[in-house]
C-alpha cells in the first residue's frame, strides 16, 4: 500500500507529467494515458462541433486536428508498423476510415470513431494489465530482507545473499522470505497466498515453509531449502506469466487469419465504393458507404475473445490454488472425457506409516534397520514411512555400498557384500531373487495396506506393513467429476491388486489397473488418450512422470507432496492438497471454453448484422462505430467476468455438468 502511494505521488512531479504527456501519443502508453488521450479526444471533438455551429472556422480546425491527434496518433503508429511487416491489422482499418471520413468532410464521424476506438483500446489495456498485476503483485509480498542467524548472531541481509542451508529467523506477523524447513519453534502459518486456502496450517520442526506465506503467532528458525529466486512463489509467478504469453489454438488461428481478413475487408470496401460510384455516380456517398462497411466488418471483438478469457481464467485459477502452465491446457482440459488417477500420494495422502514389521528370523528391528538404510536415499512415500519408523525406534542403520532406485518396483543395493532389496514382488523377480513362497502370498493377499518385501541374499527376509490413509475428500472429488459428466474414471497403480481394489472401492472407482510399472502406466494412458476427448492423468510421483507427459492433460499434486519431476512434467499443478481442485480446474476450463465460443459467436454475429445493415444502406458511420466498439467492449467484459470468484456458480455448473 505504502509503495502504491509513493508511486502515485511520483506522478505529480513535472518530469513524470511531461513523460506521461508524450506517452499519450505512443504505443507504449499505459492504460491511464490511453484513458486520458481518449477523454481529451472526446472533449476536443465536442469543442470543435460547438465552434462549427458558431462559425469559428479557424478555431474549429484547430480542435479537429487536436481531436484526431489525441485519438489517432497511437493507432497510426501501430498501423504503420503493421504495414511495414505486410500484416495489416485493425489499426489500419480504423485509421483509414477516420482519414477518409475527414477527407469527405464527415470529420465529426471520424472523431467519434477515433474516440470510441481509443476508449475501447484503453479499456482492454486496463483490463489486461489489472489481471497481470494480480499475479506479479504476489512477488511484492515477499520481504526484501531476511534475518540471517549465524554463530548465534542475527543479521539483516538482502534476500539475494541468502543461500540454501542458511538459517533464518521469522517472527510472528512476518512473511517468510524463502522456502525452507522449520528447525525450531511452532506456529500457525497463513498459506493462502500460495494455496488459496485461508485456514492457517500448523507448523512444527520438520514442516515445509513457503516463501510469501505469513507466520501468525510463533517465532521460527527456518533452514533455507533454495535461494529466493527459485522459491515456489517465484516459480508460480514465472509459470503464470509464461502461461499468459502462450496462446491457445483459437487465438493462433485468429492471428493467422487477421491479415488476410483485413485485406479482404479493404478490397470489398473499396470494391463497394467503386461499384457505388459506377452505378449511382454519387462519389461522396459511395465513399461513405465503403467506410461504413470497413468499420462494420472490423474483427476487433473476434481478436480479443480468447486472450481475455484465457488470461482471466489463468489468473482466477492461480488464486484458487490451481496452476495452469499454459492457455492451451485450459482448452484441452475442457474437452477431456476421462480421468486416470495414481493411487499412492494422489488418492491416498502419501504419508503412509509403518504398522508392523515381521522378520522370518524374528529379529524385526534388524530387518527394519536394513530396509531403512536403503530407503534413506529414496524419495518415495513408502521410503519416508520406513525411515521414520526406524528413527522412531532409535535404530542405527548399517552402511550400504551401492544404491539404486527403480520407480514403481522398489529399491535395491549392496551391503557387506550382500545384495539387498526392498519393494514389490516384481523387484525380486526382475533380479532373479528367489523369494520364500509365503512372503509372496502374504504380499499378494494383503488387503489392508501395502506389504513391502525385504530380502537380503544371506537369507534375511520379511515384510513391512505400510498403511496410507485415503484422502478425506477423494470420494467427493470423484463424485464431482462424475457429476460433471466424466464417464471414464480409472486407477493406475504399481501396487498389488488387493490393496488397490480396496482403495478404489472406498473412493468409488471401478476400473482398477494394478501392478503397473511406469512404462505400463504410460501405455495405459496412451490407449486412454485415444478415446474421445482424451484423458487427464493425475499423479504425484517420479513413477507417474511419463504418464503425466503422455496424457492429454497432466495434473500433478503440488501442495508439499509431489516429486519435482512430476511438477515439471505436468500441465496443471494443484497447489493445495485438495483433490476437489480437479473439478474446480475442470469447470473453470469449461467455463473459459464456452465463454470463448459464445464471444466468437456474438462477435461474428455482430459483424454479419452490421455488414448486412450497411449493404441495405440502413447504417450510418456513427452507428457502425458504436455497434463495432460496443461489441468489442462487451466481449472484453464478458471474458473478464471469469476473473470474479464465482464459487457458487462454479459448483452449480459442476453439478449440472
Ligand atoms: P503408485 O503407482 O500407487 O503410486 P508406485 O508405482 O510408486 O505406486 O509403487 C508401486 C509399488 O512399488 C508400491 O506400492 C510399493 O510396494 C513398491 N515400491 C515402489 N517404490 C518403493 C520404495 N522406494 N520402497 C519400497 N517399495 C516401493
Ligand atoms: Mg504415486
Amino acid at each position: 500500500m505504502a509503495l502504491h502511494l509513493v508511486s502515485s505521488g511520483q506522478y505529480l512531479t513535472i518530469a513524470q507529467l511531461s513523460r506521461s504527456a508524450v506517452r499519450l501519443f505512443t504505443p507504449d502508453a499505459g492504460p491511464h494515458e490511453r484513458f486520458v488521450a481518449s477523454g481529451l479526444c472526446a472533449v476536443t471533438g465536442i469543442i470543435a462541433a460547438v465552434l462549427q455551429s458558431q462559425g469559428a472556422v479557424a478555431a474549429m480546425w484547430f480542435f479537429i486536428a487536436a481531436s484526431y491527434l489525441l485519438g489517432g496518433s497511437r493507432a497510426t503508429l501501430e498501423a504503420i508498423s503493421a504495414l511495414r511487416t505486410w500484416r495489416p491489422d485493425i489499426n489500419v482499418l480504423m485509421i483509414l476510415a477516420a482519414v477518409v471520413s475527414a477527407i469527405t468532410l464527415h470529420w465529426d464521424e471520424g472523431a467519434i470513431l477515433l474516440f470510441l476506438f481509443s476508449l475501447s483500446d484503453a479499456l482492454e489495456r486496463f483490463a489486461i494489465e489489472r489481471t497481470r498485476r494480480g499475479i506479479s503483485s504476489l512477488m511484492n509480498l515477499r520481504p526484501e530482507k531476511a534475518c540471517l542467524v549465524r554463530d548465534d548472531r542475527e543479521l539483516h541481509v538482502p534476500l539475494a545473499e541468502i543461500r540454501a542451508d542458511d538459517v533464518v529467523r521469522v517472527r510472528p506477523g512476518e512473511r517468510f522470505p524463502v522456502d525452507g524447513v522449520v528447525l525450531d519453534g511452532e506456529s500457525a502459518v497463513d498459506e493462502s497466498i500460495v494455496t488459496g486456502e485461508s485456514a492457517p496450517v500448523e507448523k512444527q520442526p520438520g514442516s515445509k515453509i513457503l516463501a510469501g506465506t505469513i507466520n501468525a503467532n510463533g517465532s521460527l528458525l527456518v533452514r533455507v531449502s533454495r535461494p529466493a529466486s527459485e522459491s515456489t512463489l517465484a516459480r508460480i509467478v514465472r509459470l503464470v506469466e509464461e502461461a499468459q504469453e502462450r496462446r491457445v489454438t483459437a487465438q493462433r488461428v485468429i492471428e493467422r487469419w487477421q491479415s488476410p481478413y483485413v485485406l479482404t475487408v479493404l478490397v470489398v470496401s473499396i470494391g463497394t465504393m467503386l461499384l457505388g460510384m459506377l452505378i449511382s455516380g454519387d462519389i461522396m456517398s459511395s465513399i461513405h458507404r465503403g467506410m461504413v462497411l470497413l468499420v462494420a466488418a472490423s474483427p476487433c471483438a473476434v481478436v480479443l475473445a480468447s486472450p481475455v478469457a484465457v488470461l482471466a481464467t489463468v489468473t482466477h485459477a492461480a488464486r484458487s490454488g490451481v496452476l495452469f502452465k499454459g492457455g492451451s491446457h485450459i482448452e484441452r482440459l475442457a474437452t477431456v472425457s476421462s480421468f486416470a488417477f495414481d493411487k499412492t500420494g494422489t488418492l491416498t495422502r502419501g504419508r503412509p506409516v509403518v504398522r508392523a514389521v515381521s522378520a522370518q528370523n524374528g529379529n524385526h528391528d534388524e530387518l527394519l534397520a536394513v530396509a531403512a538404510a536403503l530407503e534413506h536415499r529414496s524419495e518415495h512415500p513408502v521410503a519416508r514411512a520406513i525411515t521414520a519408523a526406524a528413527a522412531a525406534r532409535g535404530l542405527s542403520l548399517p552402511e550400504i555400498e551401492l544404491f539404486s532406485s527403480e520407480p514403481g518396483f522398489g529399491v535395491w543395493g549392496r551391503m557387506s557384500n550382500h545384495w539387498v532389496g526392498v519393494g514389490q514382488v516384481r523387484l525380486f523377480q526382475q533380479h532373479g531373487i528367489e523369494l520364500p513362497q509365503e512372503l509372496i502370498r502374504a504380499a499378494r493377499e494383503s488387503a489392508d495396506g501395502t506389504k513391502v518385501l525385504v530380502m537380503r541374499s544371506d537369507g534375511l527376509a520379511g515384510t513391512i506393513d505400510v498403511a496410507d490413509e485415503v484422502r478425506r475428500e477423494a470420494k467427493q472429488a470423484i463424485e464431482q467429476l462424475r457429476a460433471a459428466g466424466i464417464t471414464g474414471l480409472t486407477m493406475l497403480t504399481g501396487d498389488h491388486a488387493a490393496p488397490a481394489e480396496r482403495i478404489a472401492a472406498t473412493v468409488g472407482i471401478t476400473d482398477v489397473r494394478s501392478g503397473l510399472t511406469p512404462a505400463d502406466k504410460l501405455t495405459a494412458i496412451m490407449t486412454l488418450a485415444k478415446s474421445n476427448g482424451g484423458v487427464a492423468m493425475v499423479g504425484d510421483g517420479v513413477n507417474d512422470a511419463p504418464a503425466l507427459a503422455a496424457a492429454t492433460v497432466g495434473i500433478a499434486m503440488g501442495g508439499g507432496g509431489g516429486a519435482d519431476v512430476a511438477l515439471e512434467t505436468a500441465d496443471v499443478v494443484l497447489m493445495r492438497e485438495d483433490l476437489c481442485g480437479i473439478s474446480r480446474a475442470l469447470s473453470l476450463a469449461r467455463r473459459c471454453r464456452s465463454t470463448i465460443q459464445q464471444s466468437l459467436l456474438f462477435a461474428f454475429g455482430m459483424i454479419f448484422l452490421l455488414v448486412l445493415l450497411t449493404m441495405l444502406g440502413w447504417l450510418s458511420l456513427p452507428f457502425a462505430v458504436i455497434g463495432h466498439e460496443g461489441s468489442t467492449v462487451a466481449v472484453v467484459l464478458y471474458g473478464l467476468r471469469l476473473l470474479a470468484d464465482s464459487r457458487k456458480q462454479v459448483s452449480a455448473e459442476t453439478q449440472r455438468g
